[in-house]
């Protein structure tokens, strides 16, 4: 059997095979602290479950439209109204399997073999490899530490060439924490406008941030910027419903048509139960999204307290997500030479799950997260201490 070459050149998420070596570990009997894992530790709100609870009794149960039941595609609209003022209608609206599925056929929809699509490094691990099977061409533009990861307007109109089709923004970040400027959104929708080309915006980690920043999107340009803009939002990690698979894609009409036309193949219509649990998470109570945020909040200065304590490693001050970015290629030596050597020797040595900075498009960084309870946090930078003592 041979597998398509497509295929075969793609790698499988980094970010799972982190998780996968910590559970072996902890079937062998380990006590290991995985900062590898990229999900809130917290169990979805009770009104939540209960919603999707009542949509089994009620019988909801069956196929539902392929682009998503109208409730939840009217709560999404509202949304977009009440951040940006910018009206999406029904049709402008496909409810996903999760995040990941709408980038998924976005890029399928919006890339011909052979063109290009500007992603910033450090990227989320899955968009440079949607491209690839999309036929395309990732281009890589770095965002510079001393910028605190967050890319210019410049950087990304100097990676435009006549292939272009899509730039990928992702703020806040995973995995840096970085949260773009509105100002430098509007330039990056200016550049999308002049090149036509679409914005794949991804705001997956909206509701997380930290110190009074501020999270914008293109749209806030204006009814033109709609026109070259592509967003993408998830349940996963705003209330805590990875499981449960719910994603949306607001956008062009032409373009959400043909992604949902995909989707009428693929999967058909996201599951119904999780829809109707998600009508809840948009229009019902939020306040279980504060009280993760404040949990996050206080992890994460913890983390920064305590990596800035440790010699060779310098880490910059995430502003949203969940996720420090610590540089540590000031620890490397003859036997530990890559950001993946790091995150293997962490494991073995003091049995702390990490993701490598390479994975992300960034070697000599490390992706911890600190979506895990305090003490067993605490005990973790306590663990890190160590090994990185150890190497300084
Ligand atoms: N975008 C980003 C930046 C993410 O980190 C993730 C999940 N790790 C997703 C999209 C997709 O999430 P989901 O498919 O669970 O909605």
């Amino acid at each position: 059997m041979e597998i398509v070459k497509r295929l075969a050149q793609i790698s499988p998420s980094a970010t799972m095979a982190a998780a996968d070596k910590a559970a072996r570990l902890k079937a062998q009997g380990v006590d290991v602290i995985d900062l590898g894992q990229g999900l809130p530790d917290f169990g979805t709100p009770a009104n939540i479950c209960e919603a999707g609870i009542a949509a089994i009794r009620d019988g909801k149960t069956r196929y539902t439209a392929n682009a998503g039941i109208p409730e939840l595609r009217d709560a999404i609209s509202r949304r977009y109204r009440d951040r940006y003022g910018i009206e999406y209608d029904r049709e402008e609206i496909v409810v996903t399997c999760g995040g990941k599925h709408a980038l998924y056929a976005a890029f399928q929809a919006l890339v011909e073999n052979g063109d290009e699509v500007i992603v910033p490094t450090p990227y989320w691990v899955s968009f440079p490899e949607q491209v690839r099977i999309a036929g395309g061409r990732p281009v890589f533009v770095d965002a510079a530490e001393e910028d605190d990861f967050v890319i210019s307007a410049e950087a990304i109109a100097r990676a435009v060439t006549s292939r272009t089709k899509a730039i990928v923004l992702n703020t806040p970040s995973n995995p840096s924490g970085a949260v773009i400027p509105v100002e430098v959104l509007e330039d990056i929708a200016r550049v999308a406008l002049d090149n036509d080309l679409v914005i794949v915006f991804d705001e997956t980690y909206d509701q997380f941030l930290y110190e009074g920043a501020t999270h914008g999107a293109p749209l806030s340009l204006g009814k033109e910027a709609k026109k070259v803009t592509l967003m993408i939002g998830s349940c996963s990690k705003t209330w805590a419903m990875t499981g449960w698979r719910i994603g949306w894609a607001a956008g062009p009409r032409d373009l959400i048509k043909a992604m949902g036309r995909l989707q009428s193949h693929l999967t058909s219509n996201p599951a119904s139960v999780s829809q109707w649990a998600a009508v809840e998470a948009l229009n019902g109570d939020q306040s279980a999204v504060g009280e993760m945020l404040a949990a996050f909040a206080e992890r994460r200065a913890l983390v920064l307290e305590r990596l800035g304590s440790m010699p060779g490693v310098s880490c910059g001050e995430p502003m949203g997500a969940f996720y420090a970015f610590p540089n540590v290629s000031g620890l490397f030596n003859e036997r530990i030479g890559t950001s993946f050597d790091m995150a293997s020797h962490i494991i073995e040595s003091v049995h702390v799950v990490t993701v490598a900075g390479a994975a992300f498009g960034r070697d000599g960084y490390l992706r911890l997260s600190f979506a895990v309870e305090i003490e067993r946090l605490r005990e973790a930078l306590d663990r890190l201490a160590d090994a990185f003592l150890a190497l300084a």
